[in-house]
Order: C-alpha cells, then sequence, then structure tokens
C-alpha cells in the first residue's frame, strides 16, 4: 500500500535521479541543459489533462526555442515520467550568455497564459543551476507563491483542482483551434482537389475550360479564396458556440458566401452547390464534434436527417429562381438536384463518394497517377447514379440518361486500365455541352467528409 513517506520517498529519489541525469548529460556534452517539468502542488505530480497538457506545451517550447536560437540536438532530447511527474530536458547551443539563456527561458513561461504550471529551468555545464532570483507568482491569487504558501492561503487540493481545471480548459481549447484549422485545410484541399483534376467530363480544370466559355480555372482560384474565409470562419465559430447553427442561420451564412464568389468571380456560378454542400457537412461534423461524438457515417447522416425535412417542404422554392430549382419544377420524378441530396441526408455521398474513395485506397499522397484514378473513379461513381440537375438544365433527361451510361461504361474501363473511355466521355461531354457540376461539388464534399473522418484529431476525445 501506499504510504504517505513511502510516495515523498520516491518523489525525493525520482528527484535526484533526474538532477543526476541532467548533470551526466551537461557533463557528457559540455553544453547547459535546459529543461521543463509542471509545476503541480501537492503529489502525485500527476492530474487529469496532465499529459496532453505538458506535450501540448513541450511543443510550444520546441518552437521557441527555434525562434530564439536555442538550437536543440533532437537525438539529445529526453523526455519521461516519473513520481517527479512529466520531464524534459536536452543540451543546448545558445550564442549568448548563460544568463541570457536563463531570461529568455523564462520568457515562455510568461508569455504563456499557464506559463506558472511549468518550470523551464537552465544549468550550465558545469551543473549548477542559474537562477533569475525573480519569485514565482500564486496561480490563484498573483501574490508571490511563496508568501501565498507561507500564509497557507489555498489548501493543496484547490491548487490542484484550479491548475487540473485551467489545463483541461486550454486543452480544449487548443482542440477547437487545431479542429477549425484542419476543417478549413481540408476544405481548401478538397476545392483544390476537385478544380485540379484532369482530365474531367465538361468541367474546368488547369488544362482547359470543359464546356464552359464564361470561366476557366483562374476563376475558380479566384472563388475559392472568396469562399475560404467565409467557410474558415464558420467552423471556428460552429465550433466555439453551445448550439447548432439553425437552417435559418446557415442560410444566412451561404448568402455572404455567395456574395464573396460572385463579387470574386465578377457574377460567375462557380460553387454554389459547393458552398450549400459544405455548409451542411460542415455544420453536421462540427454538431458531432461539439458532442464528443465520432464523425462515422451514420452519426454525420444523423445529424444531417435533423434537418433534412426542410429542404423538401420549403415554400420558399417556388420562388427562388435557380437553375436547380426549375429543374425540381419541371422534372418532380427524377428527385433531382442538390436540394433532394440534401433532403435526403447526402445519399450520393455516403452510399457511393465516400465507399469508392476508401475502396481505391485514396489518400493526399499517393503518386499523382493513382490519386487521379482513385478521384476519376469516384467522379464516375458520383455520376452514375447523380440526377444532375446542371446536366439536365442543359440537355434534358435523355442527356442526364446517357451520361449516366457512359460514366459507367468508362467506370467499369477504368477499373480494367482503361483510360481511353473514359477520355473518349470527357470530349463527348465538352462537344455535347455539358457540365456535370454537381457531381463536381459531391466529389469536393465527399473529399473533405473523408479527410476528416481519417484524421485522428477527430476522434472521439478522452482525457
Ligand atoms: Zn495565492
Amino acid at each position: 500500500m501506499l504510504t504517505k513517506n513511502s510516495v515523498l520517498n520516491d518523489l525525493l529519489v525520482a528527484k535526484e535521479q533526474l538532477v543526476e541525469q541532467k548533470l551526466l548529460c551537461a557533463r557528457e556534452n559540455h553544453k547547459p541543459i535546459v529543461s521543463l517539468t509542471l509545476n503541480i502542488p501537492g503529489w502525485p505530480k500527476d492530474l487529469a489533462g496532465a499529459d496532453a497538457f505538458f506535450h501540448k506545451m513541450l511543443s510550444g517550447f520546441y518552437v521557441f526555442a527555434k525562434a530564439q536560437r536555442i538550437f536543440m540536438d533532437e537525438c539529445q532530447l529526453r523526455t519521461g515520467k516519473s513520481a517527479v511527474g512529466n520531464y524534459f530536458y536536452a543540451p543546448v547551443d545558445f550564442a549568448e550568455s548563460i544568463e541570457n539563456l536563463k531570461r529568455i527561458t523564462e520568457q515562455f513561461e510568461h508569455q504563456h497564459a499557464l506559463g506558472r504550471f511549468i518550470d523551464v529551468d537552465v544549468m550550465s555545464a558545469n551543473g549548477d543551476y542559474i537562477s533569475s532570483g525573480k519569485q514565482k507568482q500564486c496561480f490563484i491569487c498573483d501574490e508571490p507563491a511563496n508568501d501565498c504558501r507561507r500564509l497557507q492561503q489555498h489548501s493543496v487540493e484547490q491548487l490542484r483542482g484550479f491548475m487540473q481545471n485551467k489545463m483541461l480548459d486550454w486543452l480544449k481549447m487548443q482542440q477547437k483551434i487545431t479542429r477549425a484549422k484542419l476543417l478549413s485545410e481540408y476544405t481548401l484541399f478538397a476545392l483544390l482537389a476537385e478544380a485540379s483534376l484532369f482530365p474531367k467530363p465538361g468541367l474546368v480544370s488547369p488544362v482547359d475550360c470543359g464546356a464552359h466559355t464564361d470561366m476557366d480555372y483562374n476563376t475558380f482560384l479566384v472563388s475559392i479564396s472568396r469562399l475560404m474565409p467565409e467557410l474558415s470562419a464558420f467552423y471556428t465559430s460552429a465550433l466555439s458556440r453551445g448550439e447548432p447553427f439553425s437552417v435559418a442561420q446557415l442560410r444566412e451564412l451561404g448568402v455572404r458566401a455567395e456574395n464573396a464568389m460572385f463579387e470574386g468571380t465578377q457574377q460567375i456560378n462557380t460553387h454554389k452547390g459547393a458552398i450549400f454542400l459544405f455548409l451542411l457537412a460542415g455544420s453536421a461534423i462540427t454538431n458531432l464534434l461539439r458532442q464528443n461524438l465520432s464523425l462515422s457515417d451514420e452519426n454525420i447522416r444523423n445529424e444531417l436527417f435533423k434537418i433534412a425535412d426542410y429542404f423538401t417542404n420549403d415554400p420558399a422554392i417556388a420562388k427562388d429562381v435557380t437553375n436547380g430549382n426549375a429543374v425540381l419544377r419541371n422534372f418532380p420524378m427524377q428527385k433531382a438536384g442538390i436540394r433532394n441530396e440534401a433532403a435526403s441526408a447526402l445519399p450520393t455521398v455516403f452510399k457511393y463518394g465516400l465507399p469508392e474513395l476508401r475502396k481505391s485506397g485514396y489518400h493526399q499522397n499517393l503518386p499523382v497517377g493513382k490519386r487521379n484514378r482513385a478521384l476519376f473513379r469516384t467522379l464516375l461513381t458520383i455520376m452514375q447514379v447523380n440526377s444532375d440537375s446542371n446536366v439536365i438544365h442543359r440537355g434534358g433527361i435523355g442527356k442526364l440518361e446517357t451520361v449516366q451510361q457512359k460514366a459507367a461504361y468508362s467506370y467499369n474501363a477504368l477499373i480494367n486500365n482503361q483510360m481511353s473511355p473514359y477520355e473518349a466521355f470527357c470530349t463527348w461531354c465538352k462537344n455535347e455541352n455539358i457540365s456535370p457540376g454537381g457531381s463536381a461539388d459531391l466529389l469536393s464534399v465527399s473529399i473533405f467528409i473523408y479527410l476528416c473522418q481519417q484524421n485522428t484529431n477527430f476522434s472521439v476525445y478522452e482525457l
């Protein structure tokens, strides 16, 4: 059984061991040692979230040290955990005096919101601890920590509870920042990956304009650059809120993003469908992350179903003059367009797009040939089933059926490593003035969801 004395004894032994290791390291390398430990009151020197907090602080310290020209040899870094808690130490090269090294490393503590929870120490190459002579401040009341301790202003439990809560809050905040950045990164990647893919049936690529005369690849670059700040702001605010965005609020965000797009492209519609899809998918994903639920297909679709009714029962469809809505009114049996996709929680994405990306082993860093083939396959899989209102609008229902058949034929050939039927299909679309823009949007949102599902930063969070 652990008694107070045995714990204290372990702590003392571990402290001595750490000092000896650092001394040895300093002498062997003839260099000063910088070390970092957590400043946990009482014992054990561990709290919920302490490991994650320590390692997050440590990666922040590596960046800080590099920027301050404190050089550390990666092979010499030592991290570990013992009765003293988490620790790190490393011999460093620094061009200035050891007093300056101490002063600068102390800045790391001072500039960080929770810098008081860590101790950064400097030991000379001879094994002497360098002190700045400055007093530490108390976590809780900002008074000199020694005074608080002497007067026993706070109980150890109070100090530990305070530290633990602050660490956990900070980790949650860091996690939101990381996740918002990743959502933006994957949105940008997915939109660029779709636009850059060549050849594509009737769609704009860096090489040609497909069936379009009013836009080229640059129009897409402008449009994507315009959308990104809007979508990034949306992800950040969706993750910080206490509740989901309402459909009306999402619509407002959508109109704002559309305006940004139209302004940039001089009134050309490049990404209206994509904006709609990314707001839907982004909303579902951030709702799940906020509830600490996994980004499984089932969970994402459940979130999408919560607002699906809105898209079938919206009385404003009759008044809203878009090509998609015109197709919807003229060909109600086809269940065409992106609104119908939304009303059924994006079946084309979850039943066709995502499974095909998985089947093809897609990832961002595949060699170009495999990467393109995976995306061609996914686009063709989507085109085989999607009642693309862009296709119906330009060519009618007859053309849609031909497009779906040709997509199936090209897909089967592609699976057997035959590229020419796909190339012929691309040329045919261009000549027939057909551009499956709806399928392109579904491809990019599939890539986005796929990348989110793969990243462990979006896994269920346990502290
Ligand atoms: Zn205090």
